[in-house]
């Protein structure tokens, strides 16, 4: 017997979540490895979410594949954006010093 490692009780080895608290007590089955947490990280951490699409044991392989293609489409237009933005600068820093002030 262990005891949860958020609200100390006594806990099962075969059980998936505390029956106290709730916490999930096996790696891949917490909140941030369901469809809402992978969702939420693909918004703040764009294609470094990728990492828990794939150890999460609660999302579907088919799922896994369309949020790869997914995350990896944000990560090359994100890519792109900044290649732009870094033209557009060095576009305006040649036109800064080479404008004849
Ligand atoms: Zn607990």
């Amino acid at each position: 017997m262990n005891p949860c490692p958020r609200c100390s009780n006594p806990i099962d080895e075969t059980d998936n979540f505390c029956r106290h608290c709730g916490r999930s007590l096996k790696p891949g089955t917490g909140f941030l490895f369901s469809h809402t947490g992978i969702i939420l990280m693909a918004f703040v951490l764009g294609p470094f979410a990728l990492p828990f699409v794939w150890l999460s044991k609660t999302i579907g392989t088919a799922a896994k594949w369309i949020y790869t293609v997914l995350l990896a489409a944000v990560g090359v237009y994100f890519a792109v954006l900044c290649y732009h933005s870094f033209l557009l600068v060095q576009e305006a820093a040649q036109l800064m010093l080479g404008g004849g002030f």
